[in-house]
């Protein structure tokens, strides 16, 4: 695949105090979004950095900023998400501490108002073989866990049962070899990836898929080192194309690089782009923040947006949907 990706990026400058990177979907975000994407930004870094600033862990801080976006509805993550082609929210959510090299994951949620934090208590469950849980059955977990629970047809936003009306229209008949991953297409998803005082690192992040996907789908956004991943040396979380993402390993690639947090972000997303060819003929798009512990941050995306915030003790901040 030769197609040429047109990578672009943003740096978050070398620092050692705490600091905080989130995103909310890379794709070519409509301009009547733009103020509610910002203002879910806006929320977002200020209570993670509130959170940072009093001591608190990474790893609670990007369960609560990522809980947070959930809930604004502008995301296509928690309340709002994009639906499947029979018209549910079926949602995906993974976790990681660094030091700790401990994830939890949960997908094809329907009930579970927060999928992160069912990803969070599965990563804190005694037991260990139970990191991972889908369907049915995980949001049952969390009810066991004591999350809150809602019917499927309380997470579907008036906004997203339009779009989901429009897409049926232009498509016709569904049929599986069109997964319709197209430029324009919805990829809201968010996530976060923090630096704690102690130093340690976390990542999270939190989707309600791509539309029109069939049931039962799960994209990269659960998969330890796809969706999200974090050592003790720097923490990722991706959006774009599930599928690219998952066969790229795009998130531990860009962890385990050596090369600076720019060089590494802006390499994973352009050879995914190099490398996997999309159904419409171009490359695989999608974005990426990463944050490490010593030398700074950075995001990269080869879509037209990316929803994308940043802040840090030293007073380094951006906020932008561009
Ligand atoms: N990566 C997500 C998925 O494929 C979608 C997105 O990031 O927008 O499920």
């Amino acid at each position: 695949m030769t197609a040429k990706a047109s990578v672009r990026s943003m740096q978050l400058p070398e620092s050692e105090g705490p600091a905080l990177l989130v995103h909310g979907g890379a794709w070519d975000i409509p301009p009547g979004e733009w103020t509610n994407h910002e203002r879910g930004l806006g929320e977002a870094l200020s209570t993670g950095a509130a959170m940072l600033l009093e001591g608190a862990a990474a790893v609670d801080v990007v369960t609560e900023v990522v809980a947070g976006m959930e809930a604004h509805g502008a995301f296509d993550a928690g309340r709002g998400s994009v639906l499947t082609r029979g018209g549910f929210v079926e949602m995906d959510a993974g976790i990681m501490c660094g030091r700790r090299a401990a994830y939890g994951a949960a997908a094809l949620l329907r009930e579970t108002v927060h999928p992160i934090r069912l990803a969070r208590a599965l990563m804190e469950a005694e037991h260990a073989l139970l990191r991972f849980a889908a369907g049915p059955e995980a949001d049952r977990m969390a009810g066991m866990f004591g999350l809150q629970q809602e019917q499927n047809p309380w997470f579907v936003s008036a906004r997203e049962r339009d779009r989901h009306e429009a897409i049926a229209r232009d498509l016709g008949t569904f049929h599986p070899s069109q997964p319709f991953h197209g430029r324009g297409t919805p990829r809201g998803t968010v996530g976060a990836v923090a630096r704690d005082l102690s130093g340690d690192l976390a990542a999270a992040t939190s989707t309600g898929g791509t539309p029109f996907r069939p049931e039962g789908r799960i994209g990269d956004t659960p998969l330890p080192g796809c969706g999200f991943f974090a050592d003790d040396v720097a923490a990722a979380s991706a959006t774009g194309w599930g599928e690219a993402i998952s066969a790229s390993i795009l998130c531990a690639r860009a962890v385990l690089d050596d090369m600076s947090p720019v060089e590494a972000a802006n390499s994973r997303v352009r050879d995914m782009y190099r490398r996997i060819v999309a159904p419409d003929g171009g490359g695989a798009t999608g974005g990426l923040i990463l944050l490490t512990a010593r030398a700074g941050g950075a995001v990269a995306w080869t879509t037209p947006r990316m929803a994308r915030a940043a802040w840090s003790a030293d007073g380094t901040s951006f906020l932008v949907v561009d």
